[in-house]
């Protein structure tokens, strides 16, 4: 088993490092100091460098991690431009990181960008900013559809799964739930929870999927309760994508 630490960057950016011995892997580096810090501190050597999208903040550091580990391979989406990619990647491939022994899943999960991807391996999800704490990424790119469907792929692994999102956006995602779906007592417990947490300064991420599902609304387009907040917004059918779309928009400007 691989460890995970996580590395805040940036305002509210998560960069996460895989490390197994001496070898790290990081996952979108937004900034490359304190990946820099953290690795020389260790004496880490970074074998590679996954990418689940093309934003600044999350390959913005790739430059200078590589001008100091000039071998590091880069995955990240083919679709999209990533500073030093040597693996392009489109979904449903694996892949093999030799120096941590891991073998992960690669996921498409388009509607934040087109081609943006998940990585899940060993229970671990690293999904960017597809699925967050308590909601999702606006569909800079993506159409409700293509989004609706990625969300769902991800809710389909499995209930412990460990979901490290790439934002500490949990607590306002879970204000935003409130107004959606008030009588979810999940939701409110968890509310509650993050909020103490929050308090602490401490982080809410990761999650599990099991609790994404039982109180993110972005995961709950069918639920009797989010039906009827999104038809309060002014949708005419009980379509999941049709809310799931209303929900989004509502979100923006909440
Ligand atoms: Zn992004
Ligand atoms: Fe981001």
């Amino acid at each position: 088993m691989f460890d995970v630490t996580r590395i805040p960057a940036l305002k509210d950016n998560y960069i996460w490092l895989l490390r197994k011995g001496a070898s790290a892997v990081v996952v979108d580096p937004g900034d490359a100091a304190p990946v820099l810090d953290v690795l020389q501190k260790e004496s880490l050597t970074l074998s590679s460098i996954l990418i689940t999208h093309h934003h600044k903040d999350h390959q913005g550091g790739i430059d200078t991690l590589l001008a100091h580990w000039p071998s590091a391979k880069v995955f990240g989406p083919a679709q999209e431009s990533i500073t030093g990619m040597t693996t392009p990647l489109r979904g449903g491939e694996r892949l093999h990181l030799v120096a941590l022994g891991l073998d992960l899943q690669v996921m498409a999960v388009p509607g934040h960008t087109l081609g943006h991807l998940a990585y899940y391996g060993e229970g671990r999800l690293f999904c960017g900013d597809t699925l967050f704490g308590g909601g999702c990424g606006r569909l800079f790119e993506g159409a409700p559809l293509s989004m609706c469907e990625s969300l769902a792929r991800l809710a389909a692994l499995p209930d412990d799964t460990r979901v490290y999102c790439a934002h500490e956006y949990t607590e306002a995602n879970l204000r935003f739930a409130l107004a959606v779906e008030p009588g979810n007592r999940a939701l409110r417990r968890r509310a509650d929870e993050v909020a103490v947490i929050r308090a602490k300064g401490l982080s809410t991420v990761p999650s599990t999927l099991a609790v994404e599902k039982a109180t993110n609304p972005f995961l709950r387009c069918k639920e009797p309760e989010v039906v009827a907040a999104a038809r309060a917004r002014g949708i005419a059918e009980n379509d999941p994508v049709a809310v799931f779309a209303a929900l989004r928009e509502w979100k923006n400007s909440f």
